[in-house]
């Protein structure tokens, strides 16, 4: 029997013509299962989020003040969907007892999650699905991360007596009982956990775009979608700054090899971007699979003469780098020279002592950072296969008279890491994606 999770978005969810949207897709396809809703996200773009009032509203009631007004705007947003879908779910009683518990707990998670709650309870009554209760299938432990095997146990055991169910995302239980929250944006861990725990064919992540773009829409004009993309590279995409899904919701799906698939519900016909354990045998319409990236990074230069001779050097220079509390991000190296590539953030108040620290551990002939530079990532699993990718990129660069200023090609040949100036960056993005993207659909045509 085939299964498939589908996780619905804030802004699926956002009213009942949503709802609606979001039950035919759900009831075309008898493989949909289990569905974890968000809590009703934005209808407009100066619409308020349910879960950021319930923040709101928790935040009120702890410093005493009056949150009713607020609350009620809350409650008015489920019962005019309830309404308006002609639903008769006794909410007014679970109103009451959300309400209370807003003003009796102490942390932020109980009314937070509330809103992923009572979207749930009116979704399955509106599906005619049953109801699972998040905090009886998704266990933390006592520091509030995941139990994964309580969770998995616990979940798939109570999903088996409920063949078609809805499962509200973002929240779970402590092992005192009360709620806890993933962190925003927490549903897409949900469902993944969900997908899991069923042992689902499919993950589908319903949004309001159709999929992962091969750009930043904000730097490049209308960039293609990407069809397919394995785990490997969106993690690596994703790392450079794509925002795709919640980086934790990758994992559990990852590791049961559950391919996720995220689709738009305003446009359900379109297929959205597949993201799955191996692609290879996939094809994509280019060399890339994505390009992404971001600015304001910082590099650490050290330099000396026959370094490669020295036993211990890159152990001293990364002493003195995790001394002062820096988490690095690549370690570019060449002959007589190693890079530290960090966040420009990580060094605020301590590069004097950093450079000092580089200096007492290892006698270098000099040590300098560089600041303001941006990464880019080009990403892509047929750079393996395709002669002269490199070639390509960094003529394109060339020719938009973009200076490359640092080079890290991962073993992986997954992905060409370039630096350049903070300054450089949109336009070297888009010298990158007409390289590889616009140049060969006209190559095409
Ligand atoms: N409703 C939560 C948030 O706004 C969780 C989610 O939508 O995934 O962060």
């Amino acid at each position: 029997m085939e299964i498939k999770v589908s996780k619905f978005g804030g802004s699926s969810l956002a009213d009942a013509g949503q709802f609606s949207k979001v039950k035919e897709i759900l009831l075309s396809d008898p493989a949909r299962h289990y569905v974890v809703p968000s809590a009703p996200g934005k209808r407009m773009p100066r619409d308020k989020k349910i879960t950021d009032m319930l923040y709101e509203c928790h935040r009120l009631a702890r410093s005493g003040e009056d949150f009713d007004e607020l609350f009620e705007t809350i409650a008015g947003r489920y019962r005019g969907i309830a309404q308006e879908l002609s639903l008769d779910t006794p909410l007014e009683d679970r109103l009451l007892e959300v309400r209370e518990g807003i003003r009796t707990s102490a942390q932020p998670d109980y009314a937070a999650s509330r809103g992923e709650y009572l979207n749930g309870i009116l979704l399955a009554d509106y599906l005619g699905w049953d109801f699972v209760d998040a905090a009886d299938g998704i266990l933390f432990d006592e520091e509030g991360r995941l139990d994964q095997n309580a969770t998995q146990d616990a979940l798939s055991k109570l999903l088996r007596a409920h063949p078609y169910a809805v499962v509200p995302g973002f929240y779970g239980r402590m092992p005192d009982g009360t709620v806890h929250t993933f962190s925003r944006g927490g549903s897409d861990i949900s469902g993944a956990i969900v997908a899991r725990a069923v042992h689902a064919d499919l993950y589908e992540n319903w949004t309001d775009v159709s999929g992962c773009l091969m750009a930043d829409p904000r730097i490049v004009r209308n960039p293609r979608p990407i069809r397919h993309v394995t785990y490997r590279e969106l993690r690596e995409l994703s790392y450079m700054g794509a925002s795709v899904l919640h980086e934790d919701a990758i994992f559990p799906v990852r590791m049961a090899g559950i391919p996720t698939n995220i689709r738009n519900t305003n446009a359900p016909d379109e297929p959205g971007t597949l993201i799955s354990h191996d692609a290879e045998d996939m094809d994509n319409d280019y060399v890339i699979t994505g390009i992404a990236g971001h600015k304001d990074f910082a590099i650490v230069a050290v330099e000396k003469a026959m370094m490669n001779a020295e036993l211990g050097f890159g152990r001293r220079v990364l002493q003195a780098v995790e001394e002062n509390g820096i988490s690095f991000e690549h370690l570019p190296t060449g002959i007589d020279t190693m890079c530290v590539v960090c966040h420009e953030r990580m060094l605020d108040g301590k590069r004097d002592q950093l450079v000092h620290r580089i200096y007492e551990l290892t006698d270098p002939d000099s040590v300098e950072i560089h600041s303001g530079l941006a990464l880019i990532a080009t990403v892509g699993r047929g750079m393996v296969r395709s002669k002269g990718t490199s070639a390509k990129l960094f003529n394109a660069l060339q020719r938009a008279g973009i200076n490359v200023r640092m080079i890290d090609q991962g073993s992986s040949e997954l992905n060409i890491i370039v630096g350049v100036d903070n300054l450089d960056f949109e336009n070297a993005v888009r010298a990158i994606y007409r390289a590889f993207v616009t140049d060969a659909d006209r190559e095409r045509a």
